[in-house]
Formats: C-alpha cells, sequence, structure tokens
C-alpha cells in the first residue's frame, strides 16, 4: 500500500538524519562498554525521548509484522520498554519488558506468557545482541513462540534466527585501543556511558 501524505513512514535515509538532527548519532572519539574505540556513538534516548519520533519508527516496526498477527509485544528494560509500549499500542496488543534479576534476565511484576502467544521482541540498538538473545529465551522458556525481532538500529550481523526488521543498518567500525587511529592521532577519549544495566 503507497504511503499517504500523513504517512509517517521513516526511509531509512529519513532516519539517519532525524538521529543527527536530535543528536542520537553521535561523531567523535568513544569508549564503548566493550572498552573498544569508535568513531560513532548511538546515544538512543535521544530518539526515545520524543513521542513523535518513537510513533514514527514504532509504526514501521508493527507494520513489518502486522501480517503475522504478534499477540503480545516483548523487550528489554529500559530503552525497549518505551519502543515496546508504542509498537504495541499500534498493534492493539499489550506490551511487557524483561529485566534482570540476580543477574539473569526474567519476567518480574507478574508478566506471563503463554504457550498460545507469539511475542514480537522489540529492541532500540543492537549492537551485540546479547539482550535481544535474553528475551527471546525467556519468551522461549515460557513455551511462547518468537513471531520476530525489530530493531531502530542494527549495528552488527547478529543474527537471531528468526524474520528480523531493522529500520536502519548502521556497522559498528571499532577499534581495539592499541590500535586505534584517533589515539595515535592523540585525540581526547569520551566515554558515553553507553552501558545500559
Ligand atoms: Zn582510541
Amino acid at each position: 500500500m503507497p504511503c499517504s501524505t500523513t504517512c509517517a513512514h521513516l526511509s531509512n535515509i529519513n532516519l539517519e538524519q532525524a538521529l543527527r538532527d536530535r543528536g542520537a548519532l553521535l561523531r567523535g572519539h568513544f569508549r564503548l562498554s566493550s572498552g573498544r574505540h569508535s568513531d560513532a556513538f548511538i546515544q538512543k534516548f535521544r530518539v526515545l525521548e520524543s513521542p513523535r519520533l518513537v510513533e514514527a519508527v514504532a509504526k514501521d516496526i508493527a507494520g513489518a509484522f502486522r501480517a503475522v498477527k504478534p499477540t503480545i509485544v516483548v523487550s528489554a528494560a529500559v530503552g525497549g520498554i518505551v519502543l515496546g509500549y508504542e509498537v504495541a499500542r499500534q498493534l492493539g496488543t499489550d506490551a511487557i519488558f524483561v529485566e534482570k534479576e540476580n543477574g539473569a534476565a526474567t519476567l518480574r511484576r507478574s508478566f506471563s506468557l503463554t504457550p498460545q502467544d507469539r511475542a514480537l521482541v522489540v529492541e532500540d540498538v543492537v549492537t551485540t545482541g546479547l539482550s535481544v538473545r535474553e528475551v527471546i529465551d525467556v519468551v522461549r522458556k515460557h513455551g511462547a513462540q518468537v513471531a520476530g525481532v525489530g530493531v531502530i538500529v542494527q549495528r552488527g550481523n547478529a543474527d537471531f534466527g528468526v524474520p528480523t526488521h531493522a529500520l536502519l543498518n548502521m556497522p559498528l567500525e571499532s577499534h581495539d585501543p592499541g590500535d586505534c587511529p584517533q589515539c595515535k592521532a592523540g585525540a581526547p577519549i569520551e566515554d558515553p556511558g553507553s552501558r545500559r544495566n
């Protein structure tokens, strides 16, 4: 179906521009949570703090999976909660989230999944894919199916073995601290605090 003039669908180019405009896509010299250095960093809350932008990206994700009729949206705390809520609102489902308890990903707050559920897993930025895998594991542990994975920005080439939709593919280029061009050039480094938990 063609987009109408009021359609909030974002093309990849528009999303990348929106990320830049909001300061979500930073260029510089950053120490990532992995310890490696990179010239780019995504400050995802510059997206998640904007209901209008979240609505637009959620529309794209919801549209990609509407045909498989997800029964529930499951995300990972913290950023995923905002995105998951909006995707669920647009699909007409509930939204629940996985969080850590004693270091293990789990459903708390009396959230539940049943074997009849087809869960759509959503995440804001995927780099290693670890948190998405944790959510998938929790969904399957409850006997539910994973209908797919929807993400805003895919930074690596994580393969979750289920249909995956990313609005923007932006491969992460990173360097070992001992082999970083910017360190060799003497550029000061920033620690953007990328650790989510
Ligand atoms: Zn460096």
